[in-house]
């Protein structure tokens, strides 16, 4: 079998576009061709222009390609060869952030070929499940005032969750209204239901992280995400080793080499990798052989649409220690209506799709309606 083609394909729902940390907004889908007419689907969470780029981008030399270039004409089941072979030609964009997620969509559109291919789902070809299902906590955004807390965390928890996190608004600026709110929000759940905060890197200083995180142990926060830029794992190891929750990073990191250092580092108490930013799934299962070895577990970051959670969830069936999934709480069209078999929450929990492949098939309706590149 031969690669054929790279698609990079923008869907933007334009008129819902503002500048809130809600990455549903917007996506990049990619498919990867072949000769034998599987193709493989799968959606990354960047900078979609940018990542359109780096995948058409004609050749300026030699060793300046675009990624699509550089793999027409080989056999998806080299699958780590093509991986390498990107990112060895990767010296110019930068072997980074956007790069590393443009080949994160093509590696997990190739493992999505191999599954269809040999009509098997992709956590078969990861190593096996050791879960059929999982329970899920609802990820939604931070609003403003503690009314809307009570309000969300009644209308999302219906579904039974195991738990909410609150994440991104304006959390991490103001440690008063940040404690109001965090306080509403275990009010507003029960004491059975897990809470869980993401500061979205926006802790500047460490002892204010620390006077943070010491008074949301009141409100028996599980776990503290992102409380620094990930650039100071030195912090994050200080201040994990300073309190009585968890602390949480993975979505910034790429490549393998990231997450050995926060493992090895004692940076966190739980890894989130995101697939569609890690380097894929060739990268995905070497960072949980490693994690699992070293006892810490992984809950992928995953805020996209249904076609990165069916990837995602390719993922998590291979964990052998998994906790739960991150279910994106965003109900907006690219969220909800990408796929055609949308993945749903029942009671708590989410069914690991069986399906070869990914196990994802896309609407084409709705990407058609929203393409814009
Ligand atoms: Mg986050």
């Amino acid at each position: 079998m031969k690669i054929t083609d790279v698609e990079a394909i923008i869907v933007r729902a334009a008129d819902q576009v503002t500048l809130i940390g809600d990455g549903t907004q917007d996506t990049v889908i990619i498919v990867v061709h072949t000769d034998e007419g599987i193709d493989g689907v799968a959606e990354v969470d960047s900078a979609p222009y940018v990542v359109k780029s780096i995948i058409d981008m004609p050749a300026s030399h030699m060793a300046c390609q675009g990624l699509k270039d550089l793999i027409v004409g080989e056999d998806p089941f080299d699958v780590e060869k093509i991986w390498n072979k990107m990112y060895e030609f990767a010296y110019y964009h930068g072997r980074a952030a956007a790069v590393i997620h443009a080949m994160s969509g093509i590696d997990n559109a190739i493992w999505d070929i191999m599954g269809k291919a040999v009509g098997k789902p992709v956590h078969k070809l990861l190593g096996g499940a050791y879960q059929t299902e999982i329970p899920a906590y609802i990820s939604i955004l931070m609003p403003d005032t503690v009314d809307e807390v009570k309000r969300l965390v009644d209308y999302h928890m219906k579904e039974n969750y195991l738990g909410i996190k609150f994440g991104w608004g304006g959390l991490g600026n103001n440690f008063e209204k940040d404690c109001e709110l965090v306080r509403a929000a275990r009010e507003a759940l029960g004491p059975d239901k897990k809470l869980m905060i993401d500061i979205a890197m926006e802790w500047k200083d460490y002892k204010v992280a620390l006077k943070n995180c010491k008074a949301f142990e009141e409100y028996d926060v599980f776990w503290v995400e992102e409380p620094f830029r990930v650039e100071r794992d030195k912090d994050f190891t200080k201040l994990r080793n300073a309190v009585n929750l968890n602390i949480t990073a993975g979505e910034e990191l790429f490549h393998f080499d990231e997450f050995k250092k926060y493992i090895d580092n004692g940076c966190v108490d739980i890894l989130q990798p995101d697939i569609s930013r890690c380097g894929g799934l060739t990268v995905a299962r070497k960072v949980r052989d490693y994690a699992y070895n070293a006892g810490i577990p992984i809950v992928p970051h995953n805020f996209k649409s249904g076609l990165l959670l069916s990837g995602t969830m390719q993922f998590i069936a291979t964990l052998p220690n998994a906790l739960f999934l991150e279910y994106c709480g965003q109900e907006t069209t690219l969220s909800r209506g990408l796929i055609k078999e949308p993945i749903e929450v029942h009671n708590g929990m989410v069914t690991i799709p069986d399906r070869p492949g990914i196990g994802a098939t896309i609407d084409w309706e709705t990407v058609n309606k929203y393409r814009v590149g």
